[in-house]
């Protein structure tokens, strides 16, 4: 019989880490113990970490150190991509207590919880990881729907620290939705590593699934034949992104946001990369998708300083990302990454050029997201409002849109969780301001 014990729990990086650390938090709850806000209190700190890039490994190596300095008492978990790619540095971090694999990750609680009763240490893998701030309130659940990634694109570890494409058995999915559907949240996120290839694991990755064929375009469906009043997809890779997806959009709970990794703008890079896919085929799918869904904001990702990305590459992938005037912009700066591809490809750029290429970019995606902003000034949006704010002596809420619109409206009632009409009055790169017309 184990005793009560105090769970601080922390997660750095993607939507899909997050998932994962909510997994672990309810799973934590629900066998008695508690979770805490400070690591002071804690008998054990788990962090889910990352190595995306060398700032995600290095955030990931800050915050196992400042948990352990914080907390010097505390037993420490370690779990997540960091941990995966880097086990030796990872051990000599802390005193850690407990690492485990992406892959055992689901079986964390019951390692950990057999190492305190044991009361001896189980060394499966190293890992790392930073403090992480569990989903305020019941607004909005990430639901993890598959795992890893088939795909080899030269410059990324996560398809490396995740493994093969796996993907979440329907029916395990739908009960999820059922229980976060209970449980009051509003918006459901879909999430994963590659969530557009849900469906396509090969036999000996996932002999989960049930034999009939799946795709992420008849889960949404039979995710949405549930009473969810939004589900939200997190990123699809362009050339997963199958005809009948669009189909799916017809029901206005599917959020008209998509995001779509587009990393650049330019065939020569693209092709270096690893992507399987032109700036002409991006540009076709943009289209495809406004055509279908009226209002959509479609955010991407790039990459600048990728090696041997000339001038005129940078320029080309400028202009491109320039007129397809896309609503959000996310700049990463490469960041050569253990055991890729791409770390051996000559001709790496200077850092300051891949500097101020992404202050350029970062300039543009500003403008873009104030002109798509200032598209809804004067008229009436639906916002899930998540929390708030005072200024001014007022009490200032803060939601999204259905297609990612920040909106702030001023309140005394309390909105939290509410879906409530707002009319825009003012919009800048950050979101628009406006006044409730409905509670
Ligand atoms: S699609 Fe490419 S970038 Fe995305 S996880 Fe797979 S390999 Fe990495």
């Amino acid at each position: 019989m184990i005793a009560e014990m105090n769970f601080y729990l922390t997660s750095l990086g993607c939507k899909l880490n997050q998932a994962e650390i909510e997994s672990i938090a309810r799973d934590i709850e629900h066998r008695g113990h508690t979770l805490v806000s400070d690591v002071r209190l804690a008998d054990w700190a788990i962090a889910n970490t990352c190595t995306v890039t060398h700032i995600a490994a290095r955030k990931s190596r800050q915050l196992i150190r400042y948990l352990k300095r914080t907390n010097p008492l505390v037993r420490m978990a370690l779990t997540g991509c960091y941990v995966d790619i880097s086990p030796q540095e990872a051990q000599f971090l802390a005193d850690v207590d407990l690492i485990v694999a992406n892959v055992d990750k689901n079986t964390l609680l019951d390692r950990l919880l057999e190492f305190t009763s044991a009361g001896r240490v189980l060394q499966d893998i190293p890992i790392q990881a930073t403090p992480h701030r569990l989903t305020g309130g019941h607004t909005r659940a990430m639901v993890k729907i598959q795992d890893g990634c088939d795909n080899h694109c030269t410059f990324c570890v996560v398809h490396i620290a995740r493994g093969p494409q796996c993907s979440v058995p329907p029916e395990q999915v739908i009960e999820e939705m059922c229980e976060r559907l209970g449980e009051g949240y509003r918006e459901i996120v879909l999430t994963g590593v590659n969530i557009g290839a849900y469906g396509r694991d090969s036999a000996a990755a996932a002999p989960l699934l049930p034999s009939e064929n799946w795709s992420l375009a008849r889960l949404v469906g039979r995710i949405l034949s549930l009473p969810v009043t939004r589900l939200r997809l997190s990123s699809i890779e362009p050339w997963d992104f199958a005809p009948e997806l669009l189909d799916m959009w017809t029901d206005s709970r599917l959020c008209r946001h998509v995001h779509l990794p587009l990393q650049s703008g330019c065939e020569a890079t693209l092709r270096r990369m690893g992507r399987r896919y032109s700036a002409a085929d991006f540009e076709r799918l943009v289209t495809q998708i406004r055509a279908a869904v009226s209002g959509v904001s479609i955010s991407t990702d790039l990459i600048v300083g990728f090696p041997g990305e000339t001038d005129q590459e940078f320029e080309e992938s400028f202009r491109l990302v320039q007129q397809l005037e896309l609503s959000r912009l996310h700049v990463f700066r490469y960041s050569p990454r253990p055991g890729t591809a791409a770390i051996h490809l000559p001709n790496p750029v200077d850092p300051r050029t891949a500097q101020e290429r992404s202050q350029r970019l970062i300039q543009l995606g500003e403008e873009l997201a104030a002109s798509f902003h200032r598209r809804f000034v004067g008229r009436e949006v639906q916002v899930l409002f998540e929390g708030s704010r005072q200024a001014a002596g007022m009490t200032i809420w803060s939601g999204l849109t259905d297609n990612y619109l920040r909106v702030e409206a001023p309140s005394a009632i309390q909105l939290a969780n509410t879906l409530t009409s707002v009319h825009c009055y003012q919009a800048d790169a950050t979101g628009l301001r406006g006044e409730l017309l409905t509670a």
